[in-house]
């Protein structure tokens, strides 16, 4: 089949591979049919994770069923699924309470699982022909008839809308909130459209990149251009000088200054700055525990100096990590299927998989109008 492969950073090859195959009763496989790049995979394409070269990359899955394994009971041939990024196995002490993200059995030894990325386990993407899925029938979210014509709304449930939803369930988001979300990527962008979703009364989006922004405010949000540090600012002037009641962290350990440098506890600690006392505050942005390719010293061993006597004298919440995409996916998808949400609204192109590597190249220097690939494996240029 072919796939997408890691090379080494900046350099990723669409190359014939073994084909993915049924290796346990328990497993699905799948024909892909759209993959998306993530954020996420950028910290590996950049060569910032410990990312082995020659694995195959993709977490945001969906596809058509072609062949179930003899222990596979509810998932059926012909099936279109989606795919949560994590691997569950769905019995774990974790899995049981819906924390799917911190799955105890796919990755022994680890909590947590996922589709080609760094640390969580050694399973191949799905930015591929063909997907090996363990679990099949926990994993599988088997699409309502008619998906085809949703399908890059579908395709989001994997990953991006959870989580940005997760983000807001994890700051504690109700309605007539006000929530600050510093990140105007697709993760950000999903986070204030699931806030809108909750009955937010003011949602404000952080970021430098003009397009991004325009896009939050499509949605109704107020645009926070940081391009000349003032956001903070901003930000206490919209809140009375409080602070918003929430706030979301979806820009991850590479976060930048307004000089396009990276300062790793600039959001982290920008959030503590902007959320009032006693508010919450949902980290999805990844954070790593070791980043020997960062200038910073503290980053290196993944510390950073973050303003932790302020959050305490604040009283703030703080809850952070992967998202357990299993916990939301069913119900998101039912706002999709009743129009009720539409999150394709952010996907810029729809491209081949052998338009892979131009595309992560465009995605990976944040060019204007790149917002989020989706692949098309099976279609030719
Ligand atoms: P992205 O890299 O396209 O978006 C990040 C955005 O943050 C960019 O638009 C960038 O300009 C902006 N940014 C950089 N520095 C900033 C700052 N100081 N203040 C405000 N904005 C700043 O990626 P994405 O796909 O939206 O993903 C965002 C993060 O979420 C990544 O770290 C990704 O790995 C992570 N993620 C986490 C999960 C999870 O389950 N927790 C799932 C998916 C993605
Ligand atoms: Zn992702």
């Amino acid at each position: 089949m072919k796939a997408l492969v890691y090379n080494g950073p900046r350099d990723v090859q669409v190359r014939d591979v073994p084909d993915a195959r049924i290796e346990r009763a328990t497993d699905v496989l799948v024909k892909i049919s759209s993959t998306n790049i993530c954020g996420s995979d950028l910290h590996m394409y950049e060569g910032r994770t410990d990312m082995e070269p020659g694995r195959i990359l993709g977490h945001e899955n969906l596809g058509e069923v072609i062949e179930v394994g003899p222990a596979v009971d509810r998932v059926k041939v012909g099936d279109r699924v989606c795919l949560p990024f994590n691997i569950g196995c769905g019995f774990c002490e974790h899995c049981e309470k819906g924390l799917s993200g911190f799955c105890l059995t796919a990755n022994p030894g680890n909590a947590g699982a996922a589709y080609g990325f760094a640390g969580m386990g050694p399973y191949s993407g799905g930015q591929a022909e063909y997907l090996r899925v363990p679990y099949g029938d926990f994993n599988c979210l088997v699409l309502p008839r008619g998906s085809e014509e949703k399908e890059t709304d579908y395709v989001m449930l994997s990953d991006i809308f959870p989580t940005g939803y997760h983000a807001t369930e994890l700051a504690g988001v109700k309605p007539g909130d006000s929530v600050v979300i510093y990140g105007a990527g697709p993760v950000g962008l999903m986070a204030a459209s699931s806030a809108t979703l909750k009955g937010a009364s003011m949602v404000m989006v952080v970021d430098t990149h003009k397009d991004r922004l325009q896009l939050a405010e499509k949605l109704g949000a107020i645009a926070i251009d940081d391009t000349e540090g003032n956001g903070v600012e901003r930000i206490l002037e919209l809140t009375g000088g409080k602070g918003a009641d929430c706030g979301c962290e979806c820009v991850g350990y590479q976060c930048c200054n307004m000089h396009r440098e990276e300062v790793p506890n600039l959001t982290m600690n920008n959030l503590v700055a902007t959320v009032k006392a006693t508010g919450g505050i949902g980290v999805v942005g990844v954070f790593v525990p070791e980043d020997p390719g960062a200038r910073d010293k503290l980053e290196k061993r993944g510390q950073m100096a973050f303003d932790f006597g302020q959050f305490w004298f604040k009283g703030q919440k703080m809850g952070t990590g992967q998202a357990n995409v299993k916990a939301y996916n069913r119900l998101l998808s039912r706002l999709i299927e009743k129009d009720k949400v539409k999150p394709s609204w952010i996907v810029s192109h729809e491209l081949p998989l052998e338009q892979a590597p131009e595309a992560y190249e465009n995605f990976d220097k944040r060019k204007t109008g790149w917002t989020k690939v989706v692949l098309k494996p099976g279609k030719s240029k």
